[in-house]
């Protein structure tokens, strides 16, 4: 999809060094080369955590949980591990055969590629010049701007502001297109709505930002030839010859630990070090240049699900106000979209998370959302174009209610002892403790 591109106009557009955007990207590499694709779907017994934890830490990515069994990708030598560790095979179909014949550009045309997301940023940025500016907030590793759209009134690019802030991350990984759209479109529609009362208000009084494609070049290399490739990483060369790291797994805190590889051919390799690549260097570089970031959320698909920290690690965070108001603000979140709230660990435990790393280094009340579809048999990563409305509308309210809270978000654990105690005094006095 192309927008109607007034796009050459962006008078002040900036980068987050606070330079002009270059008008040009010039890549270094071309965005192809990964060996012949050998992995394979696989659905395997899994009666509890342990089982679904075991297949994590063979390498497997499990995508999929259901009732006494779990899904996700493997390599053949991730599939050994799996095995020797004790997990029995229900299924495993590979990709080729399952899913080669998926093409991005016809029946997904709807889906923005990197340049049209480039574009319809642009023109979203151009058509509100008193409240939206876009920011480069980095290159990628193929020498890709990562963009960034700011809205708020009073501050442009660059600028700081003293104002609650919330930030919006799509496509960590490559073929979870729909967390592209989600807040494309949410940052579309607060410009749109400029007007409405509440809207208006939020864009007063909030910095409000929208990283929609974190990591381009993977996104890039998934729509290759029209074609799906099932690509999660980005595209940095391993020492061993393969490609990409997980940069969901490559943030610092707890980098290293549980539930990441540590194995570059891995769909969960964790990378060298902690934030060894550009595109997580980048995130890691905007927050750290804006203090007055309150709220995350980055979006992935798929399972519909609303998660809150920690993924490293089995325990609570450890504060019981903030655990109180993460609760209170994922369960208000459930409710409006229909997904289902938990502690992200309660999936399997994996470290090197974006969210660990926004709440554990800087206090900042992060969620992941894994969009829809629920099941990997309903479209899983590729849902197709018919769901995008759906998803988007779905998800206005929980946006617009995080920007609200980025203000207290300690509000959230309030509002939800209230709610609680409404019914009694007695049932009041109990959710006050
Ligand atoms: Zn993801």
């Amino acid at each position: 999809m192309l927008l109607a591109a007034n796009a050459a106009a962006l008078p002040d557009s900036f980068d987050g060094r606070g330079g002009e955007v270059p008008p040009a990207v010039t890549l270094k590499a071309p965005a192809s080369a990964i060996a012949e694709d050998i992995r394979l779907w696989v659905e395997f017994e899994a009666p509890d955590k342990a089982a679904r934890q075991a297949a994590v830490d063979a390498g497997v990515s499990v995508e999929e949980i259901k009732p006494g069994a779990a899904a996700g990708f493997a390599s053949p030598e991730a599939l050994e591990r799996a095995k020797d560790a004790g997990l029995k095979v229900k299924t495993k179909v590979s990709l080729r055969a399952r899913f080669g014949s998926l093409d991005f550009p016809e029946k997904d045309a709807v889906y923005h590629n990197y340049k049209e997301l480039e574009s319809a940023l642009r023109s979203l940025a151009a058509s509100a010049p008193d409240l939206a500016s876009m920011i480069s907030i980095g290159k990628s590793t193929q020498g890709r701007d990562i963009w960034a759209v700011r809205l708020t009134k009073g501050a442009r690019g660059p600028q700081r502001s003293d104002k609650p802030g919330v930030v919006f991350l799509g496509t960590h990984h490559a073929r979870e297109h729909l967390s592209t759209e989600v807040p494309l479109l949410i940052a579309r529609h607060l410009v749109e709505q400029r007007a409405d009362a509440e809207i208006a208000r939020l864009l007063e009084t909030r910095d409000i930002y929208f990283i929609p494609m974190v990591n381009p070049d993977g996104v890039e290399y998934d729509i290759e030839g029209g074609k799906y490739h099932m690509h999660r990483k980005n595209m940095s060369k391993n020492a061993d010859g393969s490609t990409g790291v997980d940069l969901n797994r490559n943030y610092a805190w707890g980098w290293g630990g549980q539930g990441a590889s540590s194995r570059p051919g891995d769909d969960t390799y964790r990378g060298p070090s902690a934030f060894s690549e550009p595109e997580s260097r980048a995130v890691k570089a905007f927050v750290e240049a804006r203090p007055n970031l309150k709220v995350m959320l980055s979006y992935h698909t798929f399972s519909e699900l609303v998660l809150y920290p920690w993924g490293g690690s089995d325990d609570a965070i450890p504060d019981a106000k903030a655990l109180a108001a993460f609760k209170g603000m994922a369960g208000e979140m459930a409710k409006m979209t229909g997904y289902t709230p938990m502690q992200s660990s309660d999936l399997y435990v994996a470290t090197g998370d974006t969210c660990d790393w926004a709440w554990g280094a800087k206090g900042i009340f992060a969620f992941t959302f894994e969009l829809t579809p629920k099941s990997m048999w309903d479209g899983g990563f590729y849902p197709g174009a018919g769901v995008v409305q759906r998803v988007f509308q779905a998800n206005i309210r929980p946006a617009l209610y995080l920007v609200d809270l980025a203000d207290d978000p300690y509000r959230a654990a309030k509002e939800a002892a209230a709610v609680v105690a409404a019914p009694s005094e007695t049932a009041k006095g109990a959710a006050a403790q």
